[in-house]
C-alpha cells in the first residue's frame, strides 16, 4: 500500500456474523480438541497392540456419544463418512427385516427430502415414489396412508425426515412411523437436522433406521451415523472389503472426524436446554422484519419448526442480491439449499409447499447457531432493513 490511502484490507473489521448452521456448524472447541487428540493416537482401532487398543478407546467412547444423542444403543450405531454416506447404505432394495426376513421391495420418500435421499437412494425409478407435503411444509399423513395402501403384499420403506433442512419444519414422524408400521414398512428417518436442535429418541419417533451428520452438530465434516432401530435388519453393504463396523462398513475408521462427531454429539445433547433462548432470537428477527414489512413470508411458520431455522421471503427483494448484501456487510446467510452446491437455485422443498415462483426466487434461509448473539441478529435486521429499503427506492 502506497502513501496515505487506506485500503479496504487495513480497515477495522466487524467479526463475521455467521447465519447458516444449517449448511454446516462451526467446529465446536470440545469437538476440535477430541478431533486432535485422536489423529495424535496414531494407531488403527483394528489392531491389538496398545496404540490400537488407544484407538478402539476412542472409537468406542465416540459411539456410546452418538448413541445417547438419539437414545440408542452403542452397538446400534454404524460409522461413515456423513450422513449422505448413510443415506445411501439405508435406502437400498437389498434391506430386509423381520423373521420373514422380507425384502423392501419399494421406496416412499417425501417430496421435502435432501438430494442425499431423493438422489442417494438405490431403487429402480419405477419402485421410488413421492409422498406430497402440505402447504405449511408437513408431509401429508393421509396421503402417505393411501400410497401404502396400495401395495398391501409389499414391504415398502419410508424416508421422512425429522426436520427439514430449508425451513426448519419439524416432521409428524411419530405419526408417520405408526402408519408405516401398520403397513408392514420400515421407516428411515433422517435426523441430520433435529438433532441437537431438538430431543431425538430413535425408539419415541419409531425409526427403524436414523441418519446423524457430524459436521451439522459442530463436529468435524466427513464423519456421520446410521443408527439402526431394530436388531434384525439386514443391510447389503455399500462400501464393502474389511470387517469394520461389524461388517456393515467396510473401511479404517475415520478416527479423528468420529472422535470430534462423539463430542458435538456430547456437547449438543448437554446444549439442547439453551435452544428456546435460540428460538427467541429468531421469533424477535421475524417479527421485526414483519413490522418492517408486514407482506414478508415466514416459510413453514404455521408447523412445528426448529427454533433456530428462519426461511423467508419478502417480495421485490431477490435473494440473489440479497445474500450478496448480507455478505458485504459481514453475515453469512443462504438461500433455498446451499448445502452441496453453493447455487442460488429453485427450491424443491418450496416448490412442494406450493410457494409461487417469484416468491420463491426471494427465499433467504438464516440458520442461528449456539454462538449466535442477539447483537448478531441486530446486526442481521439492520442489513436486511438497508437493503430493502435501497431495494424500494431503486423501483420507485
Ligand atoms: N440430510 C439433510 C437434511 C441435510 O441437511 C444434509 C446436509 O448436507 C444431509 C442429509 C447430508 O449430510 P452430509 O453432509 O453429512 O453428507
Amino acid at each position: 500500500m502506497q502513501g496515505n490511502s487506506i485500503g479496504i484490507a487495513d480497515r477495522p473489521r466487524r467479526p463475521r456474523i455467521y447465519l447458516d448452521h444449517n449448511a454446516t456448524m462451526p467446529i465446536r472447541p470440545e469437538a476440535e480438541r477430541a478431533a486432535v487428540a485422536a489423529l495424535r493416537i496414531g494407531g488403527n482401532a483394528s489392531s491389538i497392540h496398545a496404540e490400537g487398543r488407544a484407538a478402539r478407546n476412542i472409537l468406542e467412547d465416540a459411539r456410546e456419544e452418538v448413541a445417547a444423542l438419539v437414545g440408542a444403543a452403542a452397538r446400534d450405531v454404524v460409522f461413515t463418512s456423513g450422513a449422505t454416506e448413510a443415506l445411501n447404505l439405508a435406502l437400498s432394495p437389498g434391506v430386509r427385516a423381520g423373521a420373514d426376513g422380507m425384502l423392501a421391495t419399494r421406496l416412499f420418500v417425501s417430496a421435502i427430502e435432501h438430494p442425499a435421499v431423493r438422489e442417494g437412494h438405490r431403487f429402480p425409478a419405477d419402485r421410488a415414489e413421492t409422498i406430497p407435503v402440505l402447504a405449511d411444509g408437513t408431509v401429508d399423513l393421509p396421503a402417505l396412508a393411501g400410497m401404502l395402501g396400495r401395495f398391501p403384499a409389499e414391504r415398502v420403506l419410508v424416508a421422512l425426515m425429522a426436520a427439514n433442512n430449508e425451513t426448519g419444519v419439524v416432521q409428524p414422524v411419530r405419526e408417520a412411523a405408526d402408519l408405516v408400521h401398520a403397513a408392514g414398512g420400515l421407516l428411515l428417518v433422517d435426523a441430520v437436522q433435529a438433532a441437537g436442535r431438538i430431543a431425538v429418541s430413535v425408539e419415541q419417533l419409531g425409526a427403524d433406521m436414523l441418519v446423524l451428520s457430524g459436521h451439522k452438530i459442530g463436529g468435524p465434516a466427513g464423519a456421520g451415523a446410521l443408527v439402526l432401530g431394530r436388531a434384525d435388519l439386514v443391510l447389503p453393504g455399500l462400501v464393502r472389503g474389511g470387517g469394520q463396523e461389524r461388517g456393515r462398513r467396510a473401511g479404517t475408521e475415520n478416527l479423528a472426524g468420529i472422535a470430534g462427531f462423539g463430542a458435538a454429539a456430547a456437547a449438543a445433547l448437554r446444549g439442547l436446554s439453551d435452544c428456546p433462548a435460540m428460538a427467541a432470537l429468531r421469533d424477535g428477527l421475524e417479527a421485526r422484519m414483519r413490522g418492517a414489512r408486514p407482506d414478508h413470508a415466514i416459510f413453514g411458520e404455521a408447523a412445528p419448526r426448529l427454533g433456530n431455522t428462519s426461511c423467508f421471503a419478502t417480495p421485490g427483494l431477490p435473494a440473489e442480491t440479497a445474500l450478496i448484501a448480507f455478505d458485504l456487510a459481514g453475515v453469512a446467510v443462504s438461500s433455498g439449499s446451499a448445502c452441496s452446491s453453493g447455487k442460488v437455485k429453485a427450491s424443491h422443498v418450496l416448490d412442494s409447499m406450493g410457494v409461487p415462483p417469484d416468491l420463491m426466487h426471494c427465499a433467504v434461509r438464516v440458520s442461528l447457531g449456539p454462538a449466535t448473539r442477539a447483537d448478531e441478529i441486530d446486526h442481521a435486521f439492520d442489513v436486511w432493513k438497508r437493503y430493502a429499503a435501497r431495494r424500494v427506492q431503486r423501483a420507485a
